[in-house]
């Protein structure tokens, strides 16, 4: 620790005592163990039943039913089923009334959903409440006041729905991620198949009860829960006319290998290594809080997180000093107290992996700084780390922890801080802090990132278009170009007709 760091330190109080607040889970009303959500009911898998514990106690929150290829083939054909006779045949209007009311009585059960996403995953209860459960909401807000005006969605007259969406989704933001993907997929007229992912399927289950509630025609939407090889048998089922999958590049380019040739259409929301960028006229009060949100919110489990912080070698010494200062401030624990900013890693598997990239980020040469945290005695936990003095080749700046590690690099120039922004595989996010409205464009214009943030970080609405460039995937999901991924005619263009009728 520098002397600066020490004298930083010696002002903030490394914990600041609060009183606990924890949200109470008694609005949950848990059943011991789950169904698959196939036509409508639940209905027990016929593959070996699996437990969903909290990462924050290890302790066992409900048995789980797992689907194999039987159970996949039987939900696959209640959604094609639903899909010929009664999805398909609804109009527009009506779908999206469907839609409205899955909205609201998402709003309605927010409590419930927040408190389950946070036992679940272990994520602060203050994010699942306040950022991912309103966000449900609003994709379904959002894609219902689109049902019935795919006419006017810039795809041709009359474009067509695809039949059934087969879709499998991460564990990191489990509710938002099956909204979606579910959203836009019934407002351009499909019926779904998903599955969550094996560590975090909780939330989706009570979703398929508000379906049940909301009276959400039978089959329209079916939930296989499982691991791996339900995901498999699902996305490499014959009678799915569409893959959406988000999750690791691995994956996604295994699921590419599987579907090419098959006509599915496919996207692909994979991993990312964005950038966060960093110039010496920053707003810093700003720059410092958004630096932290973008790399500690979700205990760094996010697609898009702002892992390797680009800072302006003239302003490196403080930024570093501030952050700490700052980091060393958050509150990690509990995921339920409504004063935790820093939650529980979601599985063990994920904490290995973290500790091993730090590990080697360390024999690599960087320099580790953790912040000095009580690490509660069960439950997965890993402190916010800053890697600094990290070159561009260590493991640490070229792969995704996914994790709330932060690798700090210098640049002195914009075009420096480019290149070296661009300098990986990925290509999903950016953020770009200056003052300057003009550098901030130019920069902008350089990255290849499909979503960038200037003075900000981590900010998600379902108007906008989400997605990567290279190794992040393809096709967008959110907004117009959302629906997109789920209709016939998405590319169509008109062609420029001039008044003769002439090109
Ligand atoms: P993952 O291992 O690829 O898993 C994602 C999903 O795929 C899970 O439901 C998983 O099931 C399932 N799956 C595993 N093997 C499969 C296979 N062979 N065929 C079909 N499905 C299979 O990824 P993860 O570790 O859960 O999630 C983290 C990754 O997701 C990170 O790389 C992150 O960047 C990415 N992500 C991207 C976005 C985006 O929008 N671009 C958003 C969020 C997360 P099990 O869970 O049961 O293994
Ligand atoms: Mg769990």
């Amino acid at each position: 620790m520098t002397e600066n760091d020490k004298a930083l330190s010696a002002k903030v109080p490394s914990f600041l005592d609060y009183a606990p607040a924890p949200e109470s889970t008694s609005v949950l009303h848990l059943k011991k163990h789950y169904g698959l959500f196939i036509d409508g009911e639940f209905v027990d898998g016929r593959g070996d039943a699996f437990s969903t514990i909290s990462p924050a106690t290890e302790k066992e929150i409900a048995s789980i039913s797992n689907a194999n290829s039987a159970d996949v083939d039987v939900a696959v054909a209640a959604a094609r089923k639903a899909y010929d006779r009664t999805w398909s045949k609804l109009s527009g209007a009506d779908r999206g009334k469907y839609l409205f009311r899955i909205a609201r009585l998402v709003q309605e059960r927010a409590r419930e959903l927040a408190v389950a996403e946070s036992l679940d995953n272990g994520k602060p209860i203050k994010e699942s409440r306040d950022v991912d459960v309103p966000l449900v909401a609003a994709w379904f807000f959002y894609y219902a006041g689109w049902a019935d005006k795919l006419d006017y969605a810039g795809l041709g007259p009359n474009p067509q729905s695809l039949g059934v969406a087969a879709q499998v989704i991460p564990w990191n933001f489990p509710l938002l991620m099956l909204a979606w993907k579910i959203a836009p997929a019934l407002a351009a007229g499909n019926t779904v198949v998903i599955k969550p992912a094996e560590t975090t399927p909780l939330s989706a289950m009570i979703f398929a009860e508000i379906l049940q509630q909301a009276d959400l025609p039978k089959g329209v939407v079916n939930i296989v829960t499982g691991a791996g090889d339900t995901g498999h048998a699902l996305v490499n089922h014959p009678d799915v006319n569409k893959v959406a999958f988000t999750g690791s590049t691995g994956v996604g380019r295994a699921i590419a290998k599987s579907v090419a040739g098959t006509g599915k259409k496919v996207t692909l929301e994979l991993g990312g290594k964005a950038a966060n960028i960093v110039f010496d006229d920053a707003p810093m009060d700003q720059a410092i809080e958004g630096i932290v949100n973008g790399i500690f919110f979700n205990q760094g489990h996010v697609c898009c997180a702002g892992s390797r912080l680009l800072v302006q070698e003239n302003v490196h010494d403080e930024v570093v000093d501030r952050l700490k200062a700052r980091l060393s401030t958050l509150r990690m624990g509990d995921p339920l107290d409504k004063n935790t900013d820093i939650g529980a890693i979601n599985s063990k598997a994920q904490l290995d992996r973290i500790r091993e990239l730090s590990d080697i980020g360390e024999a690599e040469g960087s320099e580790r700084w953790t912040a000095d945290c009580p690490i509660p005695e069960n439950g997965f936990w890993f402190a916010p780390t800053i890697f600094t003095n990290v070159s561009t080749s260590s493991r640490i700046a070229r792969e995704e922890v996914f994790g709330p590690v932060l690798s700090v690099l210098t640049f002195r120039t914009p075009a420096e801080a480019i290149a070296k922004a661009n300098n990986t595989p990925y290509g999903l996010s950016a953020g770009i802090w200056s003052e300057k409205g003009s550098r901030v464009l130019a920069v902008a214009d350089k990255l290849r990132a499909g979503v960038i943030w200037a003075n900000t970080f981590n900010r998600f609405d379902p108007a906008s278009p989400f997605g990567g460039y290279k190794e992040s995937g393809y096709g967008r999901e959110g907004g117009r170009h959302g629906l997109a991924s789920y209709l016939e005619s998405a590319g169509w263009a008109a062609p420029a007709v001039t008044k003769g009728g002439k090109k």
